[in-house]
Formats: structure tokens, sequence, C-alpha cells
């Protein structure tokens, strides 16, 4: 389940990248608007002159090196000195007493015993002797180095790296250097395919002497003065040749800003582009009834609420195409949010269009908008793949004529034969669960379109800025008054006849029951306890006593909307589920979920599960239930036994599982950054955000002849380099 609704997230970021690619964003405008016509003559002013030096140039190369490093994509002196170590190897000298258990250390020690060395195979040798260091004797174990056998005596100081085993005393050594360190040293890791790294070092020192005074710095002196960065200049003798653990430190934070910095500067830059240039006509409409409509909500609008929905007017009246992501929790009331940006499209005289995953949820919309829009004279239908026939050729005919204002809907909106008369803003709930296609489908129906995205599963803010990094993101974080935090509890399967103790008390308070499985079918090899199978049991507890339903996404439209109907009218006491509940369904009167085998789930996913109790204002519980093996499991569900907000889950997923596990694997379509690192790099990415910002929104960036590398640096990302069109 996690993969699966890691790959929800995935899509995400592989949309927005996508639409980067469509034509009209980027290539055409490039033709048709000259628009960095400003920054293509910068060329002349600032040029990276190490890029142009072929490796060939560099005095004393070899024949046989130069193949060795084309064969790394080698080329020039630039992508020579580019060519970072992915890791250093640390040979600073390390107290034992402050070591942990299997640290790797280095340290130096006076040999006190005659090594003793033997074969325990025909070809494996070990060799073993004590040294002093301060005032431990601790053993060292060095495999088949049969060289040092006799190299090695008593009173010499030897320099040992490896494991420290500590509660045996010993460090299995890697290496053994048969003189005292003296000094700390640290040395570069590179990956390299059948070149030695001293031959590769060594071509990196040539270039260095002949070419340092060619090196600038792409990175503007004002910002490296700001932050106290290190120039360029410095940065390759330390990056390759770093003496000891302040000058990688120095690396790092200079490597990681630029990397920050770049990437913010091309996503802001994008975005800056997209609300210049993807023009539309501006909406115009009676604000005041919008007012009054809002007024005439049963309830207040939430501030985040108010904030919202202030975001997307605004949009609606600019002449640039609204691209807006809406986050909220579950139940945060993002769907009325949507309703009145509907009604401002309606006013100014275009279609618009809600498109949501799942029938039932293209049908809880239908009815929401039917309520909200009680009195007056708007025509909504709905269309969905269960509709059909002359009913949906009507549909779309009148679709086409201008003659329906709002179409909800699900994936059947997309398909071929629906056509808009002028359809004004696309709403897409639930968006995750739209692939990257279905969605631009959907936008494409409508020429000039707004656009707004809901999501009820946030993106951690720390991504949210990179991944959305093109959308607008508007967040609601408050939720409406009087909710009650859902209690949540994590108990194994051995508790179960606690749990039916517990659902027995709250039916007889006639409320009811969600009981949420993983899975449909039985599966031998994953041991899950199914839909089915617990459907029957809780059947037998409570025999004639309650009405026991099951929904599962094998189930007809019809099958699924006749139990869906009789939960919601209380005939149905516990409803067993699959995940198809996960999303919309609202039935107040439930206020008790259990979900079984809860380790399967993603914790974004069992919170939204969760979402589906505690919509009113009686109190609601949730109940975990898991055998899980692992104290990593445990610590991640206890985050929701713990913790109500969204956002803050998927922080903590974040943390837990780290970028690459949340978004599922490495090709996620998330940048890859030499250094940076999303998670623990935020502080930095802030910086890098604001500065950016403070770039473009200044201009100062096409201006500045000081920031003239940068700018350079952006003409080249965008036109030359594909890389972020791929
Ligand atoms: P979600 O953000 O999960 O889509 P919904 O839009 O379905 O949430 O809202 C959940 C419930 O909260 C709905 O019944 C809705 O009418 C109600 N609601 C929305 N906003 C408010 C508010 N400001 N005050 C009280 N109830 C609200
Ligand atoms: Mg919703």
């Amino acid at each position: 389940m996690d993969i699966i609704e890691s790959s929800y997230i995935l899509l995400d970021i592989v949309f927005l990248f996508v639409k980067y690619c469509s034509s009209t964003n980027i290539y055409n405008l490039y033709v048709y608007y000259g628009i960095i016509s400003v920054i293509s003559h910068v060329k002349d002013d600032y040029m990276d002159k190490l890029k142009t030096i072929k490796i060939e140039e560099i005095k004393g190369i070899t024949k046989v090196m130069i193949n060795h490093l084309h064969n790394h994509n080698i080329y020039t002196v630039s992508d020579l000195l580019f060519y970072f170590p992915y890791r250093y190897e640390n040979y600073e000298v390390i107290n034992l007493n402050r070591a942990e258990n299997n640290e790797k250390v280095t340290v130096v020690g006076e040999v006190i015993t005659e090594p003793v060395f033997y074969y325990y195979r025909a070809n494996r040798s070990r060799l073993t002797f004590s040294v002093l260091i301060n005032d431990l004797v601790i053993k060292v174990v060095a495999f088949n180095r049969d060289f040092l056998r006799n190299k090695i005596h008593k009173k010499m100081h030897v320099t040992i790296t490896g494991k420290f085993e500590k509660a045996k005393g010993q460090i299995v050594a890697q290496k053994l250097t048969l003189k005292p360190l003296e000094s700390d040293k640290i040395e570069a890791v590179y990956s390299l395919k059948n070149l030695h790294k001293t031959y590769f070092q060594n071509v990196i020192r040539k270039a260095l002497d002949q070419y340092a005074h060619l090196i600038e710095d792409e990175l503007p002196l004002p910002l490296i003065k700001k932050y106290r960065l290190i120039p360029s200049r410095d940065l390759f003798t330390f990056v390759h040749f770093p003496v000891n653990n302040e000058q990688i430190r120095q690396v790092m934070r200079r490597v990681k800003y630029e990397e920050l910095l770049k990437f913010q500067l091309k996503m802001l830059y994008l975005k800056s582009r997209e609300h210049k240039y993807l023009l539309k006509q501006p909406k115009s409409y009676d604000e005041k009834l919008v007012t009054k409509f809002i007024e005439k909500l049963p309830f207040q609008l939430t501030n985040d609420q108010i904030k919202v929905t202030n975001d997307i007017l605004f949009d609606l009246k600019q002449n640039y195409q609204m691209n807006r992501i809406v986050q909220g929790d579950v139940g945060s009331g993002k769907t009325v949010v949507a309703i009145i940006a509907l009604y401002a499209n309606y006013l100014s005289k275009y279609q618009g269009c809600l498109m949501a995953p799942t029938e039932i949820l293209a049908e809880q919309h239908l009815k929401s908008l039917k309520e909200r829009f009680d009195n007056s004279d708007l025509v909504i239908e709905i269309l969905t793949s269960s509709i059909t026939g002359k009913t949906r050729l009507d549909i779309l005919k009148r679709l086409e004529n201008g003659e329906i204002d709002i179409i909800v809907g699900t994936h059947a909106l997309i398909s071929e034969g629906v056509n808009f008369n002028n359809l004004g803003l696309t709403i897409i709930d639930e968006q995750h669960r739209f692939g990257v296609n279905q969605r631009k489908v959907l936008l494409d129906k409508g020429k000039n379109c707004d656009a707004l995205f809901l999501s009820a599963t946030p993106i951690p803010r720390t991504l949210a800025l990179t991944a959305f990094g093109d959308m607008d993101v508007s967040s609601i974080k408050e939720m409406p008054k009087g909710r009650k935090i859902v209690k949540t509890y994590l108990i194994k399967s051995r508790l179960e006849q606690r749990v039916v103790q517990f659902i027995d008390q709250i039916i007889s308070e006639k409320q009811q029951v969600y009981i949420i499985t993983p899975l449909i079918e039985e599966s031998e090899k994953m041991d899950l306890e199914n839909a089915l199978d617990v459907y029957e049991k809780y059947k037998a507890y409570f025999k004639d006593k309650y009405q026991v339903g099951l929904l599962h996404g094998k189930m007809t439209n019809d099958e699924k909307e006749k139990v869906m109907k009789a939960f919601a009218s209380n005939e149905i006491n516990i409803l067993v589920s699959t995940t198809v509940v996960e999303v919309g369904v609202n039935v107040l009167n439930a206020t008790l979920m259990v979900i079984i085998d809860a380790h399967r789930f993603g914790l974004a996913q069992l919170h939204q599960l969760r979402g589906r109790v505690g919509r009113s204002d009686k109190q609601s519980f949730c109940i975990l239930v898991s055998d899980y093996e692992q104290d990593k499991t445990k610590e991640r569900l206890e985050i929701l036994t713990k913790v109500n907000n969204g956002f803050e889950i998927s922080e903590a997923d974040l943390r837990l599982r780290g970028p690459g596990d949340f978004f599922g694997s490495r090709q996620s379509g998330l940048p890859e950054f030499k250094m940076a690192d999303l998670v623990n790099d935020f502080a930095i990415l802030e910086v890098a955000r604001d500065d950016a910002e403070m770039l473009i929104k200044t201009n100062e960036i096409f201006t500045n002849p000081e920031y003239f590398a940068l700018k350079y640096y952006l003409e080249q990302e965008l036109i030359d380099n594909n890389e972020l069109f791929n």
C-alpha cells in the first residue's frame, strides 16, 4: 500500500514535469514571444571558459587517460572539475573512549605484542596483535595481509582504520599503516570505472594548476559574501583534496546552497513566465453575489477557507491561467471552496467542471452542489461511466451547446466526445488519484481554462516547495470549529475481543462502525485477512443483533451504491470495506473505524481513512490493529495515535522513511542533487527560495551584471539543456 500511495505522489511530481513539456509552455514561447531576448546576449558577457576547454588540452594528459575520462562522460575541464567524490573516507584520529560500537574509526597505537599469523584456509590468512591506545589495550585483527606479517614489531606506532567492536575490545582493520598518522586525513571517494583514484586525482591537479585562473564563479559575489561561502576557486581544491573536516563542511554549504538556489530559480522562473504568458480572458462577475452566497452558507468559513477562497477568486480575475493546488486535510472543507469558485466562474458566464476519482464521490459532490444551488437556475449534471445510452448522449449534447453550467463526474469526463461550449474552470478533486495524462486531457478541453486541484494528501512543506514549484499552493490547515480529534489506538490482534465489545457499545449508542481491510481477495502469501473473511467473522459475532455490510472494489457500481445507501441510512450498522471508502464518503453517524493490518497502509492513507470518522461533533475513535514485527513499524503507526494533523503526519512519515522511500524510488522525478538533501537541508532550501524569489521578482537577475552568470545558467538550462523537459 505504501508503494501505491507513494506512486500517487510520484504521479503528482511527474505531472509537474510533464506539464513543462507541453509544448506551449516552454518552447513555443521562446520562439514566438522571444521572451528571453533580454538574456540572449548574455553569452557574450559571460562564458564559462572551462566548459570550452577539452581535456585533451591538459598538459601531460595521456591518450589512455583521455579514453578513461571519456568513459566517465568527462570531455571538458569543467566536466572534470565537477566530477565530485560521492563521499569521503574520514581518517580523522578518534578517541576510542567516545567511539560507538561498530563505528568505523581511525586510531594510532603502539604495538605491544608480536603479531600472530596463520592461514585458516588455503588462501585466507589472519593476522592479530595488540596495541596500546591511550590507556586501552586493543586487539587488532587483519585478514589477508600476508605481506605485513614480518613488518610489525613491538614498540612500533601504527595507524589502524577499521570497525571498532567495542565489546570484544578489538578493531577489524581495513587499513593498516606502519607509521603514526601525522594529521587528520580525509580521502575523497569517487565512483570510477577501471580507473585508479590516484591517477584521476593527478589529472585534476594538473587541470587546476593549468586553469585555476580561468575559474569563474557562477554564484554571484553578493550571495557569496552574504553567506560567507567559499569561492569556486577554493571549492574545487577543497572538494577534491580536503585536508580537514572544516573544508568539507565549507564545500557542503556552498554546493548545497548553489544547487538549491539554481533549482528554485528554474522553478520560479518557469512559474513567473507561465503567469505572464499563459494568458486568458480575465473573469468578471458580480462580487456582491459571491459574498451573498458565502453568507448564506449554513456555516461560517474558517479563516483558512476564506484565505484560500480569496486566492482563487483573485486568480480568476487575472489575465493568466490559474494553476493552483489546494492542500487540506480530510474534512477541512475543500469542497465548499471549490463550489464558491464554480459559482464565481458561472457568474462570469463560463461552464465549470468538477472531476472526482470515484462515482460515490462524484455523486456526493453532485448532492452538495444541488444543495448549495437549491434555489437558483444553475443547471448541474453528472457524467459517470454508468450513465450510458440516450441519457449520456443528451448530456453530451447539452454540454456542447452550453446548456449545462456545471458538470460533475468521474473519468468519464475525459473520454472522447465530451466537449464543452466554453469551459472556464476545471477542478480536480483528490488529484493524486488521476494519472498525468488524464488530468491534462481534461484541462485541454477548455481553452484558457483555469485549473484548480484539490489534494487531501498534504505534501510536506519541504516537498511542496519543490514538487509544486510551478503551481501556486494554498493550504487549509485549520479544521472547522467543533471537530473533535479522533482518538486513535494501536493494538495487537489478540485484543480483538475487546474491539468486538467496543463495537457493541458504539452501536448500542446508535452510532456506526467501519472496519477496513487491506485486500479484497485472499492471498496466501501475504497472509492478510481479507474483507470477505472479516465480513463473515463479524457477521458471526453479531448474528442477528446487528447488520453487517460489505463493500469492495470488485462489486458493481449498483451494488456499491446500494450498500452505501444502506449504511448512510443506518440500515447497516457495521460496514466492512476495503479502501474504496477512502475518499470522500461522508456518513456523519459513523464514529468508530477499525483498521485491520494497519501496517499495510502508508501513514497518509491511514490518516485519510481515519478522516471518514470524526465528521460530526460526536467523539470518534480509530483502532489500528497490527501485529507489527519491527520497532520501526510501531514507531510509524504510533505517530497516528499522537498526531492528528495531516501536514505533520506527512512530515513525520517523510522523516522516518526518507524522501527516496517516500517517493518510491530514485526515479521519482524529483531533482537529484549532488549534495543537497530535501529533508535535512530544508533550512537551506528556504533561504535559497527566498533569494531566488528576490532575484526573479526584482528582475535583478536579468539586469545586474553581477548576476549574469546565473542568468546565463538559466538560459542554458531552459534552452539547450532538456533536463527539465524530459
Ligand atoms: P474535504 O476537505 O475532506 O473535501 P469536505 O469539503 O467534504 O472536506 O467537508 C467536510 C464537511 O465539513 C462537510 O460536511 C462540509 O459541509 C463541512 N464543512 C466545510 N466547511 C465547514 C465550516 N467552515 N464549518 C463547518 N462545517 C464545514
Ligand atoms: Mg473532499
